[in-house]
């Protein structure tokens, strides 16, 4: 798939944008000021694969967690104002690897112009965060898409006349269409990175559809440097993990397991639905790290072809018994009891064959 080209921009430890990766990103719910909290809500996100951490910062006492907890994580971290710039100028003093602000409410110029030279100084990043949420009032007579471009460029414009290149930019509505539309103006008009997502997408399924089709739409056009999934979920480990899923299905990363299984029907010789639910839950509690294909299926109609497609596969079969492929090949026939720790085994094989 080609990617649309954009500058590079330092982030801590990596790049955003160029030929770098399509980047995770997640979003803290815990208050800062929490350390010891916010250092979990963290680990857990990178154990999930999260690759940048954005932290709200609403007031001196987040400050004062921030440092502490910088110390502690080595993914980069934002630090979110939005419209205070004063704390953004004091997260840029105390190392964070970049600031988000909100260019709908971060109005004061002079105080812009101090943030940006400390964010020079010191090599770190900014983005620009607009929002369909807070658009700045002289735009708001504006439809939305027109409204958030500008507001984007006005600030833009500003950096640009003070030299500064380190931008990366998001543009975020609540409506599929209007995500797609900003994300092709803003990746037309401007070299930055783009961080793309689409804004109080909702909760459970809801979110996970509109985010995934938004996401989908214009990871596929090339767009985008870094994404994150905003769910109304109570750990951002979920929208990590649903992060991870749209770029592995877009086949634009590859991190661990793809598991293909069946829906299950009237067809069906064993229990679909919990061999699946088993393995990945087995295949997180034990860490197995394998990047491939397994293929669980109900039945010999559908089954064997799509194992054998696979890394590793079942195929459930008559008399509680299934088959179990590997590269294409029926290694044997197992008892359906027996399903779950011999695929376990072939995975766990082959990443002790694998490691360096
Ligand atoms: S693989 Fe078999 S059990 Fe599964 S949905 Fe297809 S026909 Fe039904």
């Amino acid at each position: 798939m080609k990617r649309e080209n954009t500058i590079e921009v330092p982030l801590g430890k990596i790049k955003v944008g160029g030929k770098n990766p399509i980047w995770v990103e997640a979003m803290g719910r815990e208050h800062p000021a929490q350390v010891e909290r916010s250092i979990q809500e963290i680990k857990r996100v990178v154990e999930e694969g999260g690759e940048i951490f954005r932290l709200a910062i609403p007031d001196e006492d987040a400050l004062l967690g921030l440092s502490q907890i910088k110390n502690q994580i080595d993914i980069p971290l934002v630090a979110d104002v939005h419209f205070n710039l004063d704390l953004g100028i004091k997260a840029a003093q105390l190392g964070i690897d970049a600031v988000r602000i909100n260019p709908g409410t971060a109005g004061n110029k002079k105080k812009l112009e101090e943030l940006i030279k400390i964010i020079q100084d010191k090599n770190l990043a900014l983005r620009l965060g607009a929002n369909t949420g807070s658009l700045p009032p002289h735009h708001q007579k504006e439809n939305r898409v027109e409204a958030l471009f500008h507001s984007l460029e006005e600030l833009i414009s500003i950096l640009e006349k003070n030299n500064f290149k380190n931008i990366i930019l998001s543009a975020k509505s609540t409506d599929v269409e209007e995500t797609i539309a900003i994300y092709d103006k803003l990746s037309q008009t401007f070299p930055y990175p783009l961080h793309v997502g689409l804004t109080e997408a909702g909760e459970g399924e809801e979110g996970i559809v509109k985010t995934s089709i938004a996401l989908g739409i214009i990871l596929r056009e090339g767009i985008g440097n870094n994404i994150r999934v905003s769910l109304t979920a109570p750990d951002p480990a979920l929208e990590t993990r649903v992060a991870w899923n749209i770029l592995k299905a877009l086949k634009l990363r590859a991190r661990g397991l793809e598991i293909i299984s069946c829906p299950t029907c009237a067809r069906r010789k064993g229990d679909v639905v919990a061999l699946t639910r088993n393995l990945k839950q087995k295949v997180r509690e034990k860490k197995i790290e394998v990047i491939g294909k397994v293929a669980i299926m109900g039945c010999e109609v559908n089954g064997p072809g799509e194992a054998k497609e696979a890394d590793w596969g079942i195929a459930f079969a008559p008399r509680g018994k299934a088959l179990l492929f590997s590269r294409g090949e029926i290694i044997k026939m197992i008892g359906q009891e027996e399903a779950e720790e011999e695929l376990l085994q072939m995975l766990i094989k082959e990443m002790e064959e694998k490691k360096p």
